[in-house]
Order: C-alpha cells, then structure tokens, then sequence
C-alpha cells in the first residue's frame, strides 16, 4: 500500500468532486498560493477573506463544527478532502483556521461561542494567536503583559512579537495569555483574553523575515476589553492555553498531507535519468532520496494514526505531539537532501524563469527555519514529548481538546 495514495469512498470522491467545482469557479489563477511568500499580497489575503465568508456559509470552513454554531456538521473525511483538494488546486484552506474556535468549545460560555465562535465559524472574524513576548517565546508562563481588571473592564498593557495580522482588518481578535495576579505561582497566575483588532490603543508594526512579512509587534497601551473577553477564570490563562496549544502541536490531526519537497527531488532524479544527465542514477544520491522517501512515509502514517484517534475521540498523550515533532524534523532534513540532490539549482528562486520546478525548493529551503521555531521551537516540542512519555523531572498531561472535552461532534 502506498500510504501516499487516499483511497475514497464513492461518497468523499463526489464531495470531492463538488470542492473541485467550487475552486474551479471561485478561484482565479492569481489568487492561488504563490511559490515565494513576498508574492502573497494584501490584495489575495482580501479575497481569501472574502471567500472564507462564502466557505462559512456554507459550513465548509469549520466542517467539522457543531450545525449550531454556523459549522458544516460534517466528518473528519470531509474536512480531509477539504484540505487534500484546496492544497491539490495551490488554493489555501482555511486561510486563517483559529485554534481560538477549539478554545471556545472547550472553555467558553455559551454567550461567549454566540459572540465569537459564530462570526470565526462564518468566516465573519479572524484569529491571530497572540503568545510570544519580545523576552519570552519558549518561557510562556514567564508573562509579562498584564490585566488589571477595572470595574466592569479589563486593562491591558504590553506587547508581543511574531503574531499575525494585517493593518486594514476590520473584524480580527488576537488572542492569547495576560498576567492577571503577580504574586500567584506560575501557571496559576495568568488569564486567557480575547483582543478584538481595531481597538484604542492597539497599535502594530510589520516584522521583516527572511520569508516574507506576515508576522508582526502588537502594542496595547491600555487597551480596554469587557469582562466577557477573558475565556476561563481569571487565573486559568494557563490551562486554557493549553487547549489551543494541543491543537496546534499535533493534538487535532493533519489529513493526508502532500509532501512537495520529496516529490519534487523526486521528479527532478526522474526527469534527468529520462534525459541522461546526472543526478538522475547517481548510486549515492539515491541513498539520500530513498532514506526522504521512506520517511515520508513515516510521517504520512504518523498523521493519520494522529487524525484518527482525534476523530474517535480517543485519549491521546504522545501520539500528537510525537507526530508534529517527527513531520518539522523530516521537514527539516529535507533541506539538506534537496541541496544534496539539486545542488546549485536549489539556489534558483522563482522569480527566475529558468528556475526547476517554478523555483519551490530555493522558496522551500529559505522559509524552511519556520519549522525550527514557529509554532514553538523544536526543542520544546522534545521538552513536551519527554514529559509525556515519562524522562522528564515533570509528567505532563495532554490538555483537552474539543474531541476529548465536547459531546459536539469536531
Ligand atoms: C515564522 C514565525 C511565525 C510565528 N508566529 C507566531 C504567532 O503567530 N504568534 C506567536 O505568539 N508567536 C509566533 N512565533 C514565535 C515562536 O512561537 C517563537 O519564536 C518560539 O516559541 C521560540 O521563542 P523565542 O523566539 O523567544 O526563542 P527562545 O525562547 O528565546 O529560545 C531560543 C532557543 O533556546 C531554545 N530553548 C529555550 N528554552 C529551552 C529549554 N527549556 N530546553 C531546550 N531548549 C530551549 C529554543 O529551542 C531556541 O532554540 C512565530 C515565529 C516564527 C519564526
């Protein structure tokens, strides 16, 4: 069996075939995800905004979410073939999928999923996860932006480095951590707030990676927000994290994913032994693109092991993280093979026509350090994967998430 290779039930290969028709009307060919991330302009991210509200509608943007808060009420295949047809037609899904909306089944009240889960399942509202200080990225108990509540309202002052975020949004929320009580233990000590964007007294400045401009500094300078905005106790910040972080390191389950950089080295092999040059039978390049290849595979059961314990709600502990940790490594092996392989080639970027396959692996290989530290750094997710199995001074539980926590269907 080729792990690579879905095979569908004639029900997901009409659903299939409906996400194709849907992209094959909507989508211009200039709004589909571009090779160099400098290409991204406001202009697509205005669309895909636009077309998010349309997907919402339709209850294809959070399919998996409960009928009653503007979700499709469809299964994890569906949300698959969601993801599998968007990443096939270079279209991106879920421009902005919000771990914020797990959060809100988790922990939120129901007047809080009307106001806010609603609008992010519609595609109305925009989550970007505001976590990372200027001092303190790795080290999130050690927080330092603080809430002081004021009569009915909470004050907030601070400021946070890499989140997302685009100046003219008119209906975005940041969210993420805030110190509620400074002499409180740590992970006792912080509550969860939700920051609606525009707002007095939140300001931004753009970051400049060397992969582009998406992330950025956010400033609140007394920032004012009612009471509903803090999700979970005053003191829970911690915990309540904890369910969007589990999300987001393995704890939700990836679909089948595409793995791009191998079959391009791939193809690049196959297409010089076809024309007779090298590296196409090179003994020692096969090595390495044969060792990328069996990893590949590795990591492909390693997500569906993930995605289908997520969607039999089973207990999971280091399954998730184990999966996310192994998929940025192999990412970032792959660096090194497709300069093995393709040597100058790799360097060709895809503004240059001559460029090998439009120029991915140089775009690939430049924003390949994401994989080392968006998201949290390599060596936390070891840090986190020790505690869970045990080699750690600390145990670690896997915080809940909506398919452990909710009797909703996720
Ligand atoms: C492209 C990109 C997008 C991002 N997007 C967001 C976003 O949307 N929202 C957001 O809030 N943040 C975001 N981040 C920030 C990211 O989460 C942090 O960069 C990351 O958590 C590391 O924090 P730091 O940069 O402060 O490094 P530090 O915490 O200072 O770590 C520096 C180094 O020390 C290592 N280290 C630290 N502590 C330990 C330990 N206990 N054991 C072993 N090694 C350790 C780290 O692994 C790292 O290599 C983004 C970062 C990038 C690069």
């Amino acid at each position: 069996m080729d792990f690579h290779e879905v095979t569908r039930t004639e029900e997901m290969e009409k659903f299939r075939k409906e996400v194709g028709a849907w992209l094959e009307h909507n989508v211009p060919e200039e709004m589909k995800t571009p090779v160099e991330e400098e290409d991204r302009s406001e202009e697509r991210y205005h669309f895909w905004r636009q077309k998010n509200k349309e997907l919402g509608a339709k209850g294809w943007l959070y399919p998996t979410f409960p009928k009653q808060y503007g979700g499709g009420g469809l299964s994890g295949e569906h949300l698959a073939v969601l993801r599998d047809t968007f990443e096939d037609y270079r279209a991106p899904y879920a421009h902005r999928p919000s771990y914020l909306a797990g959060v809100l089944l988790v922990w939120g009240t129901e007047e809080q999923r009307q106001k806010f889960l609603v609008p992010l399942v519609k595609g109305e509202m925009v989550g970007f996860i505001k976590y990372t200080e200027p001092h303190s990225g790795s080290d999130l108990s050690s927080y330092e932006s603080t809430a002081v509540k004021d009569g009915d309202t909470w004050v907030l002052n601070g400021s946070n480095a890499f989140p997302g975020g685009h100046e003219d949004e008119t209906n975005a929320v940041y969210f993420g951590p805030m110190l509620t009580d400074k002499e409180a233990p740590r992970h006792r000590n912080l509550g969860f707030f939700i920051i609606p964007y525009p707002t007095p007294g939140l300001t931004f400045k753009r970051m400049r990676l060397v992969h582009g401009e998406g992330q950025c500094f956010i400033y609140l300078g007394d920032v004012r927000v009612p009471a509903d905005h803090l999700v979970g106790g005053d003191h829970q910040g911690w915990q309540v994290m904890g369910t969007a972080l589990e999300q987001e390191h393995g704890g939700q389950g990836p679909s089948f994913h595409r793995d791009a950089p191998i079959d391009n080295i791939l193809s690049y092999m196959q297409q010089h032994l076809k024309e007779r040059k090298s590296p196409g039978g090179d003994p020692v390049l096969q090595q390495i693109a044969i060792e990328a290849y069996i990893e590949s595979h590795v990591d492909t059961l390693f997500a569906m092991r993930v995605r289908s314990m997520y969607y039999a709600r089973m207990e999971m502990q280091w399954e998730g993280p184990m999966g996310f940790l192994y998929n940025r490594m192999h990412g970032i092996r792959n660096v090194g093979r497709i300069r093995d392989v393709m040597g100058m080639d790799t360097l060709v970027g895809p503004h240059d026509p001559l460029a090998p396959q439009g120029g991915a692996q140089d775009a690939y290989q430049r924003s390949s350090f994401i994989l080392q530290h968006g998201a949290g750094s390599l060596n936390i997710s070891k840090v986190v994967l020790a505690r869970r199995i045990g080699i750690s001074r600390t145990r670690e539980q896997a915080a809940p998430t909506p398919a452990t926590a909710t009797s909703f269907s996720v």
